[in-house]
């Protein structure tokens, strides 16, 4: 027993002078990686516009079915992005998410981007479903966030990439296909048929056999 607490005042000795591997948070908070996942921010355009075009590709995308899109379509008198549609309910339930970039990967305009936010905790679990509205940058800023260093940058002369005065759409070389969607095999019989096995079944005729028993 005594030579356990010699082993264990040893070993306290031995890490006195050693710098600490923890930091004091909230004091002191450490720095993260360039490529650090944290909360999505959706982006404007420079003009006010919002990015978003309410496609649904990122909600598609995202394998934890943490997203929840209402899309509307934008009319002259509301015109809220610069597509068709906007999206007028966009919901991230951040209890689901695993932080793992899909949906920023599969954003045609750039509008979500994962940002360097990790302070996200609450009492309650509804508070953790983060709405358009507290996700949405504020009128008058208009960044591409994370797309710096996870993105190609957008073309010079395609500052706002939809629409185009061509009238193509012209977004991020990420879109559907580069997730995998837009080449996705149609749906497959599953069932496979075995002969044998069928002539063996008994058949089930309006449960007749059944009444029989
Ligand atoms: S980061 Fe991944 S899990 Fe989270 S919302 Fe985006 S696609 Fe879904
Ligand atoms: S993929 Fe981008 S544009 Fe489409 S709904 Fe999601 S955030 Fe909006």
């Amino acid at each position: 027993m005594s030579f356990d607490i010699i082993k264990g005042l040893a070993t306290t000795f031995k890490n006195m002078g050693k710098k600490p591997t923890t930091v004091s948070y909230p004091e002191e908070e450490r720095e993260l990686p360039p490529r650090f996942r944290g909360r999505h921010v959706l982006h404007r355009y420079e003009n006010g516009l919002e990015r978003c075009v309410g496609c649904y590709l990122c909600a598609g995308a995202c394998p934890a079915d943490a997203i929840y899109i209402e899309a509307e379509e934008n009319s002259e008198e509301n015109r809220v992005s610069p597509g068709e549609r906007y999206a007028r309910v966009f919901d991230v339930n951040l209890l689901r998410c695993i932080f793992c970039g899909y949906c920023q990967a599969a954003c045609p305009t750039g509008a979500i981007t994962l940002e360097r936010e990790y302070k996200l905790a609450s009492y309650y679990p509804e508070d953790m479903v983060y709405h358009k509205e507290q996700l949405l940058e504020p009128k008058g800023q208009a960044t591409i966030g994370s797309n710096t260093v996870w993105a190609d940058p957008a073309p010079a002369n395609a500052a706002q990439p939809v629409p185009q005065a061509s009238n193509v759409f012209a977004g991020s070389a990420a879109s559907a296909p580069a997730v995998g969607l837009g080449t996705a095999r149609p749906e497959e019989e599953v069932l496979l048929t075995n002969e044998e096995q069928d002539e063996d079944r008994r058949k089930f005729e309006g449960g007749k056999d059944r009444q029989k028993r």
